[in-house]
């Protein structure tokens, strides 16, 4: 059986102590062993990583955003080979999977601009002969630490900026599909980015806790679940790190009286139940306002029917398998426990029977949920959409605000006036207004508020320049013909 290996110093590592399953989710087999690192072969990427440092960071800018130029191109041309990867490993079905190609392109795009991006400030004359200008200089090796759920956007996230911006990385993807970060650091070296730039290691906990601890790592990037997320923020920092750690998230889509009530329950269904609801961007609450309701989940149902769930690979299947068997089970747990705690099952997915042993599961639609359930309070990540009941939009911000994530959050309203209040009020880190998955473009950065984000930078675009730049302030005076002096009072620009 294959085994996916780590990637050292531009190599393929040989040996693996310890391995974990990898699973194809729409057959349920075992299609390959992933290795685990232990924390030699993890300090053995860190000090590739290191090593490779001084060369990369002394690179020209011109020959760094050459990579991403190369890279792009690659990527695109490549986007079904990759897509067919995730695919396997992931279960989302094709398009889904060459859409997260497309959206981790931005990134590369965006890092293609780095000449630009890495740009200093400079002042003229701020004292009599005296100039200031600064300039942004690597952090120096990133540990980059990813879920799941997207493969390859998010490690792009990540990767594409930290590199250009002159960094070192060590690349720890999740080890339920991690053939996906392989195939990157591989085409990251066919675009010319030389051996130790990107280092990949596979693994759990150990390999976590050891790129936390790792006094050569500098930097750490995380995205994950929340509880995760806390953990890394707090152990990274403490270690004098800088760090960014993305969690997870509730969100919620409000649904004004006013709006188009077609175009709501559409982009419903597609927010909730697209990649089986493995998105940390996924609507899993739609508020309905008012009387607005009982046509909302009866538009909403309504269209659940039509829903074909079936393996990724097949161009019929809107909705492919789960990531793993007890992932799946705990997701249909939720439905199972909803009628207990008051809510109605409108529509009862874990019932849908499927000829395979894949990790399906039916999507599934709740009525009348509210604060206090487990539906409502916890972060099922599968194909389940509550719907929460409010009276007035003043009902609907306070519930969104109560919430303790803020990642995404969607109104539909054909009232500007009711937008544009929406977009000052609303304590969530993305919004969108019509538009039910509000993912920035890469010229912006992506992050949530409250629990779905621990740090005070936002990933990929303008912020990841900051967040993967140390920035230096020079005060610069030449010798000219003024007379100099002993003067041991605070340097004064007057
Ligand atoms: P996860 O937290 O289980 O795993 C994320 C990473 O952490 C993986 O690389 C994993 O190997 C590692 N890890 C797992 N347990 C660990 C431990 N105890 N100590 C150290 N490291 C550990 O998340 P997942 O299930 O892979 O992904 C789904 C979660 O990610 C969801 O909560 C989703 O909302 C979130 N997510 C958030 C965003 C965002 O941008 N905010 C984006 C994608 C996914």
């Amino acid at each position: 059986m294959d085994i996916v290996r780590h990637i050292i110093d531009g190599s393929e590592t040989a040996a693996a102590r310890r391995t974990a399953p990898v699973y194809d989710p729409a057959t349920g087999r075992i299609t390959k062993q992933v290795a685990l690192a232990d924390a030699t072969e993890v300090e053995a990427a860190v000090a590739a990583a290191a090593a490779a440092l001084p060369a990369w960071r002394a690179s020209s800018l011109i020959k760094r955003a050459d990579v991403f130029f190369r890279l792009r191109q690659l990527l695109a041309d490549r986007t079904s080979e990759l897509a067919a990867i995730v695919t396997s490993e992931h279960g989302k079905v094709l398009s889904d999977a060459a859409g997260e190609v497309s959206r981790g392109i931005e990134n590369v795009e965006f890092a293609a601009g780095l000449v630009h991006l890495l740009k200093g400030e400079r002042s003229e004359q701020v004292a009599r002969g005296v100039d200031v200008h600064s300039v942004k200089q690597p952090v120096g090796v990133v540990a980059a630490i990813t879920p799941f759920n997207f493969p390859v956007m998010v490690p792009l996230w990540m990767v594409a900026s930290a590199i250009a911006c002159g960094n070192t990385v060590v690349l720890k993807p999740s080890e339920k599909d991690p053939s996906a970060a392989v195939w990157l650091a591989k085409l990251f070296r066919e675009a010319g980015l030389p051996d130790g730039v990107l280092n990949v290691v596979h693994g759990d906990r150990e390999a976590v806790e050891t790129l936390l601890d790792s006094p050569r790592v500098d930097a750490v990037s995380f995205v994950g679940s929340t509880p995760i997320a806390r953990s890394i923020y707090r152990r990274a920092s403490a270690a004098g790190k800088r760090v960014q750690a993305l969690g997870g998230a509730k969100n919620h889509m409000v649904v004004m009286p006013d709006a188009d009530l077609d175009a709501a329950a559409d982009a419903a269904v597609s927010a909730a139940y697209g990649s089986a609801g493995e998105r940390c961007m996924a609507v899993s609450v739609l508020v309905a306002v008012g009387d607005v309701a009982d046509d909302l989940v009866a538009a909403v149902a309504a269209r659940i029917g039509g829903l074909r769930i079936g393996p990724g690979t097949d161009a019929a299947s809107d909705m492919g398998p789960l990531i793993t068997r007890e992932h799946r089970d705990a997701v249909a747990s939720y439905v199972h426990g909803a009628p207990a705690e008051g809510a109605t099952v409108v529509v009862d997915g874990t019932r849908q029977e499927f000829d395979s042993d894949g990790f399906f599961l039916g999507v599934s639609l709740l009525d009348h949920v509210r604060p206090g359930m487990a539906a409502y309070d916890q972060e099922i990540f599968g194909p389940v959409l509550s719907v929460v009941r409010v009276d007035t939009y003043a009902d609907a911000v306070a519930l969104v605000n109560a919430n303790a994530y803020g990642n995404g959050t969607a109104i539909f309203t054909r009232d500007g006036g009711t937008a544009r209040q929406y977009e000052f009020d609303v304590e969530v880190g993305m919004v969108g207004v019509n538009v039910p998955i509000p993912v920035p473009i890469g010229a912006y950065s992506f992050g949530g508020w409250k629990d779905s984000l621990f740090g005070d930078s936002h990933i990929y675009g303008p912020e990841s320049i900051h967040f993967y730049t140390r920035s230096k302030v020079v005060t610069t005076r030449w010798p000219d013909h003024t007379p100099s002096q002993i003067d041991l009072g605070f340097p004064s620009n007057h």
